[in-house]
């Protein structure tokens, strides 16, 4: 498969049209931004663990709970082949433990294990600082029906389960995490973007100690061996 013309560039990635009208081809940079892209910098290596991780992870989901991934195939360690679709620009958000703008917003110490997981929806728009919006906003909106919330939020609670279950068998808690949907030309709507220490919140469950972007975003030091120790864990780093 050959990239054939720069699409898009983002803050952690760049996608590239293809030979195949259905399939983009994903390249993963080491680039990490903060607070809006206010915050700037490079975390060594992140893009290899990113790439290599969230395909892990994908086809783990896919296998396990069946759900709908807009993976391809991994064509090198930044870069993967994905199913072409419009991302719902939508980001949705699962708690399992408080922390960052939840703890901020609702006054809840970091570390308080929610009775329930939490959903909510944040617009993708950084010119409005992604701002929280509301299923009757999003359907008035037009940028989803009624019925793509129900398959978003349905796939998402099994997305939970499946990481979950996924990181405590490796000592991870997996405090909170935001993913994407995409919608393909027949109108599935499939889970799409990343997941990854930079979607995810990620602790030690005996330290508590994070293994995630809360490294970079709070200058806590020891970014690039979180991001490695996370790599490790899942069996793919050294
Ligand atoms: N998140 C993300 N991209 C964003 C905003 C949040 O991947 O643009 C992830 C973040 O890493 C965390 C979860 O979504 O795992 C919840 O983030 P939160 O709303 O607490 O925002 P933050 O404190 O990161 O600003």
């Amino acid at each position: 498969m050959q990239k054939l013309e720069l699409l898009y560039e983002g803050k952690a990635k760049k996608v590239y049209t293809t030979d195949d009208e259905n399939v983009y081809i994903v390249d993963y940079k080491d680039d990490a931004t903060a607070f809006d892209g206010k915050k700037k910098g490079q975390i060594v290596g992140k893009g290899v663990i990113n790439n290599r991780m969230s395909n892990l992870l994908f086809q783990y989901l896919e296998k396990t709970y069946g759900i709908p991934t807009h993976y391809v195939k991994e064509l090198s360690d930044r870069e993967t082949a994905v199913k072409k679709v419009s991302i719902v620009p939508l980001e949705v958000i699962v708690r399992n433990i408080a922390a960052g703008s939840f703890s901020k917003r609702f006054g809840v110490a970091e570390g308080t294990q929610l009775k329930v997981p939490t959903l909510e929806y944040c617009l993708k728009d950084d010119n409005l600082g992604d701002p929280m919006i509301n299923d009757s906003h999003i359907i008035a909106l037009g940028l989803a029906s009624k019925e793509d919330l129900d398959t978003i939020a349905d796939i998402t609670y099994k997305v939970n389960k499946g990481l979950k279950e996924f990181f405590e068998k490796i000592g991870i808690e997996l405090v909170d995490f935001k993913i994407e949907f995409g919608r393909l030309p027949s109108g599935e709507i499939i889970l799409a973007d990343e997941i990854s220490p930079d979607t995810c919140r990620l602790w030690d469950i005996n330290t508590h100690e994070k293994l995630d972007k809360d490294r970079f975003r709070r200058d806590l030091g020891g970014v690039e061996e979180a991001y490695n120790e996370v790599f490790k864990r899942i069996g793919l780093g050294k």
